[in-house]
């Protein structure tokens, strides 16, 4: 149920959903998935679906997690690789898509509104040994200024509009993901140049909303 050929059978069917960069598979396929659910849900860890963490938020399904990282990785060099240095993720959530970025990138900055959400992610990541990663109570509307720039940041919660914030603290060249909207969301793709924004809608969606200030 939780062993390596449950998630090379997972990444396996990724593959036939059209996740393609090597380096993600095979991220994918060792992050172990279970660990961040409880226990009565582990089992159905990889199937490919969201699943409840508690608080009303659920756990990102799993193609999901990785379509959104894939576009953020297509925005970098393939021929200079050497992952991203600096990436902001909003709504830690479980910690599995920060686990995820944290094998990608030199450093990950997480920030959730739920601090109990967090203390639990980071029970697990630390398990894992995951020691790139710095974690933050706050509402994700105003990104993490003290930080930026960023190469990339990806949001798993849907504001109503695109925050700008999110824009300014994005490197020239770097790559958000978010969904926006609000009964109808859609995945946007924004890249950043010297001379303005890029934007690319890439999906149909539905993700939970980005909610103002920090739960107490
Ligand atoms: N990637 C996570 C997704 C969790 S669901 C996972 O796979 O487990 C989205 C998360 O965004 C929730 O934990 C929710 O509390 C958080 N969130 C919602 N609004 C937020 C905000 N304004 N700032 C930071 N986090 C927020």
């Amino acid at each position: 149920m939780t062993s390596q050929r449950t998630r090379n059978r997972f990444v396996e069917r990724l593959i036939e959903k059209g996740i393609s960069h090597p380096r993600l598979l095979e991220v994918m396929r060792c992050v172990p998935r279970h660990i961040f659910l409880d226990e009565a849900l582990a089992s159905r860890a990889y199937e490919d679906t969201a699943l409840p963490i508690g608080f009303g938020q659920t756990i990102s399904q799993p193609w999901v997690v990785a379509k959104m990282t894939q576009w953020l990785l297509n925005g970098q060099d393939d021929q200079a690789w050497s992952g991203f240095k600096k990436v902001l993720e909003i709504g830690t959530g479980s910690g599995y898509q920060t686990a995820i970025l944290s094998l990608l990138s030199d450093q990950v900055f997480s920030l959730e509104r739920i601090p109990l959400l967090s203390t639990k992610a980071q029970g697990v990541l630390e398990k894992l040994t995951l020691d790139n990663i710095t974690f933050g109570i706050s509402d994700g509307h105003w990104g993490w200024n003290d930080y930026a720039p960023f190469d990339a940041i990806i949001s798993a919660a849907a504001p109503e509009q695109l925050p700008a914030s999110l824009i300014t603290q994005l490197k020239i060249g770097g790559r958000l993901i978010i969904p926006i909207g609000q009964q109808q969301q859609r995945l946007y793709g924004y890249q950043k140049t010297l001379t303005g924004l890029q934007e690319t809608c890439l999906a149909e969606v539905l993700f939970v909303p980005m909610k103002s200030g920090v739960e107490v």
